[in-house]
């Protein structure tokens, strides 16, 4: 516990990070919790994130979220407005996104406030072991599974927040599009129409649905003809950011 102390954990709004956070916290771990938005955070993630504050500032605890302070240049932009305004989806080998709007934002305040990057807990349970192997990832090191982040959480008195990231994430499984189409209408026209966008400035078409086949319209169409089923298998799906 005690190498831990004190030390900041990189909070994502998903199950993993809120579960390390909640175990470190009843266990009397004091330190940073630090969270950086993209600006195109999922809204059910904002809301688990302020309701998440709530809880940890009743025990003392802070959550801070980085905003645009803590960008550089063209990309204090959010990220659905630079991509927009460039024209470009998230691109899923480069990962320019999770670079540039959560790992860097998130080594600048590290650096701003004394700690070392490569210090950051993450939260990286156990059923994920194979990722991040440099880092140090408590819930890896007690053998903390999917299901048990879920236990700790729903035993705080929590609700289990649902998968996190970026509402146009090209990692997104089907259910997550279908519940965009569904939940945030709006949003899912945004990104259908970044996605022409992107296919404009290309000359040929951009695809932020992964496989490169289908897009985001033709996906919608989909939609309005099938019944809906929840796909439990978004449950085992960490953030794929690498944070
Ligand atoms: S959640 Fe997806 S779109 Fe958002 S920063 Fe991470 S990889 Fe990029």
């Amino acid at each position: 516990m005690h190498e831990y102390n004190g030390r900041p954990v990189s909070y994502g709004g998903g199950v993993n990070s809120t579960a390390l956070v909640v175990m470190l916290a009843l266990e009397g771990w004091h330190g940073p919790i630090v969270f950086s938005d993209t600006g195109a955070e999922w809204p059910e993630t904002m809301e688990y994130v302020a309701l998440f504050g709530e809880w940890l500032a009743e025990r003392g605890l802070e959550l801070t979220v980085l905003g645009p302070e803590w960008r550089r240049g063209k990309e204090q932009m959010t990220l659905i407005d630079y991509c927009e305004h460039y024209q470009v989806t998230p691109f899923p080998g480069a990962r320019w996104c999770t670079s540039k709007w959560k790992v860097e934002p998130l080594h600048r305040w590290c650096e701003a406030n004394g700690y070392d990057p490569d210090d950051m807990l993450i939260g990286i349970s156990a059923d994920e072991w194979h990722r991040q192997q440099d880092k140090d990832r408590p819930l890896v090191d007690r053998g903390i599974d999917r299901d048990g982040c879920a236990r700790i959480i729903v035993e705080a008195g929590l609700p289990v927040p649902r998968k996190s990231g970026c509402w146009i994430c090209p990692f997104q499984r089907d259910s997550m599009w279908r519940e965009l189409h569904r939940m945030h209408p709006d949003l899912f026209e945004r990104a259908a129409r970044l996605e022409e966008l992107s296919s404009e400035r290309r000359g040929e078409q951009a695809h932020l649905y992964p496989g490169g086949e289908v897009t985001l319209r033709q996906l919608a169409a989909g939609f309005e003809a099938q019944t809906e089923m929840w796909d439990w298998l978004d449950y085992y799906q960490p953030c794929m950011c690498r944070v």
